[in-house]
């Protein structure tokens, strides 16, 4: 059953962990994406994982891909056993345009079909923009953006390009305020939000609508630990957000859902901030999210 939070709004079911649901309550209609296909970057952990797994208990296959083939098969087999639908484990690296080819063809060869594309993968994690090297933030344009990019690309000229589709990019809110310490995925994410715009804009006419989710801080994900989350949570850190909690993973999954689905289906280019208000009101203080006394520069 849905959880009632604190204040008493419904919330959807979540666990903390890669894990499945162990019950579920659906908001729209189980059919909404009967016999579709989707194609979930990262869907293998956190965010991902849990798209994958919404979406198919909403009547689709999926296809979840990234680097590391053992945790997808892992994942893969609880996504089936949790939805009765097919999951296709499947290996890529985002940066490497030719493993998204073969990972599209094998997809299109054993499920016929894509109708989604959720670009969900990336690399995070804290550092001032001093201690980055220029590699660190190759990298992470290279995942989050060029990614994006070529995953797009590529699914839109082997399937989207003939029979429209869906692309639903997973974002974030960095970039909005210059979050501290983030200038490598707040760069990254904002090239993404752009890209979102131009794309709907180009394939719009063959029937691909192009949106974005963005997400705030998002309990039961390697972001949330990474970033500090669960010892904030116990900190009251988060009472300073106007809806005075952290998001879960099926809130995320949800607005995917929305976005895939025709329950949207005059939408495009368009990106959906989903962060309970986080960006609007939280602190971005240089000294503080790095740990440092401010009692020096009070001298
Ligand atoms: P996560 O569990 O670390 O997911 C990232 C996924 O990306 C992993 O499954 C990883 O799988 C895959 N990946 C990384 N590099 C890749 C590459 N080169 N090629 C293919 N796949 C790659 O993180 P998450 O927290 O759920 O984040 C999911 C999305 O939400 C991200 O876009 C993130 O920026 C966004 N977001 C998260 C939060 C949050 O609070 N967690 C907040 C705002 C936005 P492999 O290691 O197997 O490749």
């Amino acid at each position: 059953m849905a959880e009632p939070s604190r204040k008493g709004e419904l919330l959807p079911e979540d666990v903390g962990s890669d894990d499945c649901l162990t019950s579920y309550t659906h908001i729209y209609s189980p059919d909404l994406l009967k016999d579709q296909v989707a194609f979930i970057t990262g869907g293998g952990s956190g965010i991902g994982l849990r798209i994958a797994e919404i979406l198919m208990r909403h009547g689709c296959d999926a296809v979840i891909a990234s680097r590391n083939l053992d945790k997808l098969k892992e994942a893969a087999k609880k996504l089936s056993a949790a939805t009765g639908r097919r999951c296709l484990p499947v290996c890529i690296d985002v940066r490497q345009p030719e493993s998204i080819t073969a990972a599209v063809d094998e997809t299109l060869k054993e499920l016929g079909r894509i109708d989604i594309l959720v670009n969900n993968a990336a690399g995070n994690f804290l550092c001032p923009a001093t201690s980055l090297s220029f590699n660190a933030f190759k990298t992470v344009m290279e995942i989050d953006t060029m990614g994006t990019f070529n995953t797009s690309k590529v699914v839109y000229e082997k399937w989207f390009q003939n029979h429209g589709g869906n692309i639903v990019n997973i974002s974030a809110t960095l970039g909005y305020k210059g979050q501290a310490l983030q200038v490598h995925a707040g760069s990254a994410k904002a090239a993404n939000d752009a890209m979102t715009k131009h794309l709907a804009v180009e394939w719009g006419p063959s029937g691909v609508r192009v949106n974005t989710v963005a997400p705030g801080p998002i309990s039961g994900t390697e972001g949330f630990r990474r970033l500090g989350g669960p010892r904030g949570e116990a900190a009251g850190a988060f009472q300073s957000i106007p809806l005075q909690r952290a998001g879960n993973k099926t809130e995320m999954a949800h607005c995917v859902l929305f976005l895939a689905s025709r329950a949207s289906s005059y939408v495009t280019g368009a990106i959906l901030v989903a962060d309970g208000g986080a960006w609007l009101t939280s602190p971005n203080d240089v000294s503080m999210l790095l740990g440092i006394a401010s009692s020096k520069s009070k001298l």
